[in-house]
């Protein structure tokens, strides 16, 4: 069983209220148990919704309660996105997932790097919220563009 950012199953949860749907993703439900969670719709964000970054910190500072994430408005929505951290890895816990692929460059979902906080579509270093989360609970986490790890990572599975 893997845990699979809904937005690259298909879903329309992303905050444009389109999605990131990604075949190579969505081919593994041949062979394995993908389950769907999108952790800024669980933290009670509406779809759609202002795009976020991380303006203040990184994932961990704002997992310690130093960092800050805001809207492209300015909005602190912190809270909605330390919920929906916490909530995604309930799921995971209740399933016992060692797994995820997430998706990339998100202040939620991206694992490596993301955006910088400055909202012009510049990357930096880094995890998201819950990328971040999970990794500090033990979850390897892969993005969308390390499915070939991932599968050679799994393969005698
Ligand atoms: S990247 Fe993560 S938080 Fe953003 S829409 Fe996709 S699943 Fe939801």
């Amino acid at each position: 069983m893997i845990l699979v950012s809904a937005c690259l199953f298909g879903l329309n949860c992303k905050y444009n209220g389109g999605d990131n749907k990604n075949k190579e993703v969505l081919k593994l439900i041949e062979k394995y148990q993908l389950i769907p969670i999108c952790p800024e719709q669980l933290g009670g964000l509406s779809t759609p919704r202002h795009p976020a970054e991380i303006v203040s910190g990184d994932a961990k500072d704002v997992l310690n309660g130093k960092g800050k994430i805001e809207n492209n408005c300015g909005e602190d929505v912190t809270e909605q996105f330390l919920k929906g951290a916490q909530e995604s890895l309930k799921i995971a816990k209740l399933y016992g997932i060692k797994v995820a692929i997430l998706k990339a460059k998100s202040p939620s979902c991206g694992c490596g790097v993301i955006y910088d906080g400055t909202f012009t579509g510049t990357l930096k270093k880094g995890n998201g919220v819950t990328a971040e989360l999970f990794l500090q609970n033990g979850i390897k986490v892969y993005t969308e563009n390390e499915i070939e790890k991932f599968i050679g990572n799994n393969s005698e599975n």
